[in-house]
């Protein structure tokens, strides 16, 4: 690395003394997977390892708990630290991410949901991610008529329905398994054939390792379309079985798809009365309304390397805070 750019990265952390970040990623991978679609733009092996050279670098690798130390005491820090988190729990973190990790001597924290453990169910949009992809291979006219009953609109071409799958929501899960019958998609066949997710045992052995595992809720709804009492239902159900059937007591939980309109009643009730020690969002390097509420900053909204995409984050940060707009409001 230039030595100017290894000056700016050190100026930039002085300036703006952001001293903690929190870099997440859902996996890791050399081959294409099909049911992730163009949600994120998933690293490979050789990339990921460059990302995590550049943090160790710059910042000294801590685990969650450390974390939740350094913010509840207040305490200064003069190296900067990360801690890098994978939300989902998908099965390339005990298969290719643990083992690299290990090796470097980084802790990490994985986030995830109770329901699709074991690959017993699959997130919504990797439902969607599978349907766009078969149906790229089908051009129909009747089929997408069908569809289009479904959905009550009228398709002009697939291009159209793929618009419309990928702006569906947690409510329409039910459409969603209507048009995976219709197109002769088996998701129950594609778990059990593909298992992208961790299984129990994997997730044992990962605890046993010394990585973290967090809540990422029960079936990541989007919070801001589910009412507070399914918000609350999703956090203590999930936290409930993450100890009874994994022993976890320290509780950490990550938004699903961050934490657009959460509001301070749920986070104070997150933190206070279920006990959680640190929640998470999704918007970088900005502060929020509690310090045990934090940010992580998104690592595959495209294939960037970290030096770029941190340099980004602390460039944005300076611009903000000229205009005040550092900190997350909520209601
Ligand atoms: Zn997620």
């Amino acid at each position: 690395m230039q030595k100017s750019i290894q000056i700016l990265i050190k100026r930039l952390i002085h300036i703006t003394n952001r001293k903690i970040i929190l870099p997440f990623y859902h996996t890791v991978s050399n081959t294409p997977l099909h049911f992730i679609g163009n949600l994120y733009a998933v690293r490979d092996v050789k990339t990921f390892e460059r990302d995590l050279d550049f943090f160790s670098r710059f910042y000294e690798p801590v685990s969650i708990n450390q974390l939740y130390e350094i913010v509840q005491k207040g305490k200064f820090i003069r190296k900067p630290v990360f801690h890098i988190s994978f939300d989902d729990g998908l099965k390339e973190f005990y298969s290719i991410v643990a083992p690299i990790l290990k090796r470097k001597g980084i802790p990490a924290t994985v986030f995830v949901n109770n329901n699709f453990i074991d690959n017993k169910d699959l997130f919504y949009r990797y439902k969607i991610g599978l349907i766009v992809k078969e149906l790229n291979s089908i051009q129909n006219k009747t089929l997408l008529d069908e569809l289009g009953k479904i959905l009550s609109v009228s398709f002009i071409d697939n291009n159209h329905l793929e618009k419309v799958l990928l702006s569906m929501t947690y409510k329409d899960i039910q459409k969603i398994e209507d048009i995976a019958k219709i197109i002769g998609l088996d998701f129950k066949e594609y778990l059990k054939n593909n298992k992208p997710y961790l299984s129990s045992n994997e997730i044992k052995d990962l605890i046993k390792q010394g990585f973290a595992i967090g809540s990422h809720s029960l079936d990541h709804p989007f919070f801001k379309h589910i009412k507070s009492k399914q918000q609350q239902d999703q956090i203590v159900k999930s936290f409930n079985d993450l100890e009874e059937r994994f022993n976890i007591q320290e509780r950490y939980f990550s938004f699903p798809f961050g934490d657009e309109r959460v509001n301070a009643e749920l986070l104070s009730w997150l933190h206070k009365q279920e006990n959680c020690k640190l929640s998470f969002g999704i918007s970088g390097l900005k502060e929020d309304i509690s310090r045990f509420h934090m940010h992580r900053i998104p690592m595959e909204k495209s294939l960037k390397i970290a030096r770029s995409i941190i340099r980004h984050q602390y460039v944005y940060f300076i611009m903000k805070s000229f205009l005040g707009k550092n900190k997350v409001k909520r209601k």
